[in-house]
């Protein structure tokens, strides 16, 4: 999934959800190049962030699919064209030049593209942290498990009271050497199933507990102390740990997206019926694309992503075709 940084490309998708991934594959097969920009160090947009190990039943041809599955699947077909993917990284602004706009990213990279296409779903993720796992993460504090056989045989706490902790907590128990799973409350947000799937797994479940230290050294984390809620006061408990898997949700925020210049209504990009914005050769599409009747899907946005993509083909080059033929077309 790696690629030099271009200087230059066709498109700049903004978001790698489902529509933005879908987008770039679809760029691909016009073949015009393309690089994706996501906030988030994973790809999968809120499918990645929210529910990975929960089962989709209407995305058009899986009777059942896995949402890390079909993450998975989206960025096999989408790799096939070798995008770019600049991930862990947020874009910030866009200015007009010539032949077409300057996003600059954080960190100062700035990428020249033809047009912009945002499928920024909700607005940019950013993991809600765990205060007493500063300086941990990537040594052992982790938010996302994009590939669980990585936690074989380990001692894994996840922390958090909502689905993907719960998820989470029911992906590692086959491989781990021990889950547990802390909450600061004595309720949960998760569905009620889950947490009485994690019961019946007999995982460790501790709440009214707060993670107050990781320790460890330099090869990495060894253990978390708690302090527990008990009738005596605040109790400590020490757990063996090599991973603690920061399940404390996510905000999602517009923020830079706002001062595009774009027309902006109850969170939603104002689009045409070619999925263009108020800007030319800026188009958006998926949950971000706003216009009436709306309905936010995961196969909405495959399809706007197909229709975005066909008329910024025609924007960049004005010979080009709208339709490009069918994909069964192709050998
Ligand atoms: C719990 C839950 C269950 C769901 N179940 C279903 C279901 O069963 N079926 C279904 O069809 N839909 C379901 N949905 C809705 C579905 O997940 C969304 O419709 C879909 O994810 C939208 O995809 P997207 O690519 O448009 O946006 P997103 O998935 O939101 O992805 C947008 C990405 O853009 C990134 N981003 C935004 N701004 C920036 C920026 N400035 N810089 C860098 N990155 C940025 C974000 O970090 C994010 O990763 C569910 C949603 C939730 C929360």
């Amino acid at each position: 999934m790696t690629n030099p940084t271009p200087t230059e490309v066709d498109i700049l998708i903004v978001g790698a959800g489902p529509t933005g991934l879908f987008a770039a594959y679809y760029a691909g097969f016009r073949e015009l190049s393309t690089a994706i920009v996501d906030a988030l160090p994973e790809p999968g947009g809120q499918v990645t962030a929210m529910y990975p190990e929960k089962m989709i039943f209407d995305v058009a041809g899986f009777p059942a699919v896995r949402g890390r599955d079909l993450v998975t699947a989206l960025v096999e077909q989408t790799d096939q064209w070798k995008p770019t993917y600049l991930l862990g990284r947020q874009a910030l602004t866009l200015s007009e030049v010539d032949d077409g706009f300057d996003v600059g990213l954080d960190g100062g990279t700035v990428i020249r593209a033809g047009a912009v296409l945002i499928t920024a779903g909700m607005g940019e993720f950013s993991p809600r942290p765990l205060p007493a796992g500063d300086g941990w993460l990537g040594r052992g504090v982790v938010h996302f498990v994009p590939a669980p056989e990585v936690h074989r045989g380990q001692d894994i706490v996840v922390v958090g009271g909502g689905d993907s902790a719960f998820d989470w907590a029911l992906s590692l128990h086959p491989i781990a050497r021990s889950v547990t799973l802390v909450h600061r409350r004595n309720k949960f947000r998760a569905f009620a199933s889950t947490v009485r799937q994690v019961q019946e797994l007999g995982v460790p479940i501790i709440t009214d507990a707060q993670v107050v230290e990781l320790r460890g050294d330099a090869a990495g984390l060894a253990e978390v102390e708690l302090s527990v809620k008990a009738e005596s006061g605040q109790e400590k408990r020490v757990l063996p740990a090599q991973t603690v898997v920061a399940a404390l949700g996510f905000t999602a925020d517009l923020g830079p997206i706002e001062s595009w210049g774009l027309e902006i209504e109850r969170r939603a990009i104002a689009v045409d019926s070619t999925m263009r914005t108020a800007r030319a050769r800026i188009y958006a599409a998926g949950d971000i694309a706003g216009y009436p009747g709306k309905v936010k899907l995961i196969a909405t946005g495959f399809g706007e992503a197909a229709t975005a993509v066909n008329n910024i083909a025609v924007a960049l080059d004005p010979d080009a075709h709208l339709f490009p033929g069918h994909s069964s077309d192709v050998s």
